[in-house]
């Protein structure tokens, strides 16, 4: 890389560069040239969990634990068991989360996570 002099002309567009704050010099179309580019730039994305249906996801969890318990229990693989498991995972699912109120003290020492 050149180094680069305020007053001397920019090794890539020729325009007279000028001082920068640590001393060095630059020149400001590539400057601003440089500063579109990076704006433009669209963040790195993480295409793997871009459509990941963490609903879904939890859903499965809370099934396999009832297909597991169901397991235990030696329930049969039929049709009453699979609907017995979307059952309690239905019911699981829906129960709604309390809302905390802002004045309310959280018990820190209650939260397992
Ligand atoms: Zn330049």
């Amino acid at each position: 890389m050149q180094t680069k002099v305020a007053g001397q002309p920019c090794p890539d567009c020729n325009e007279l560069m000028i001082q920068g704050k640590n001393g060095g010099g630059y020149c400001k179309p590539c400057y601003i040239k440089w500063k579109n580019q990076t704006k433009d730039q669209p963040k790195p994305a993480k295409p793997a969990q871009q459509d990941v249906d963490w609903d879904k996801i939890a859903r499965g969890k809370v099934k396999h634990a009832f297909a597991v318990e169901s397991f235990k229990m030696k329930m049969a693989l039929d049709q009453a068991t699979k609907d017995r498991i979307n059952q309690w995972t239905d019911f699981v699912m829906q129960e709604e989360l309390p809302t905390i109120q802002t004045e309310e003290q959280v018990e820190t020492s209650e939260i397992p996570f």
